[in-house]
């Protein structure tokens, strides 16, 4: 049965979501991962088979399907920059 480990709910819906993995300072996006959702936090729990089905994917022969370019964004250099032009 779900439990979430973040609350305690017991209480999860089923989605699939993309999450980024850091492979080799590589950043790589897994697509249409099978999710449980706690439905009181919000957080998303991968069961064992998925993680090791990604940890598989990602470490394989596997081919990624297409190849994006991300723009990135730095929090902390936004929030120095914030700070110095607060202070000028
Ligand atoms: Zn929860």
């Amino acid at each position: 049965m779900f439990n979430c480990h973040v609350c305690g709910s017991q209480e999860a819906r089923e989605e699939q979501t993309n999450e980024i993995f850091q492979i080799d300072d590589k950043p790589v996006l897994v697509e249409h991962i099978p999710t449980m959702v706690c439905i009181r936090c919000g957080e998303k729990t991968f069961s064992r088979e998925t993680t090791e089905q990604v940890r598989l994917l990602l470490h394989g022969d596997t081919k990624p399907v297409r190849a994006i370019s991300m723009e990135v964004f730095d929090f902390f250099r936004s929030s120095i920059l914030g700070d110095t032009i607060r202070y000028a």
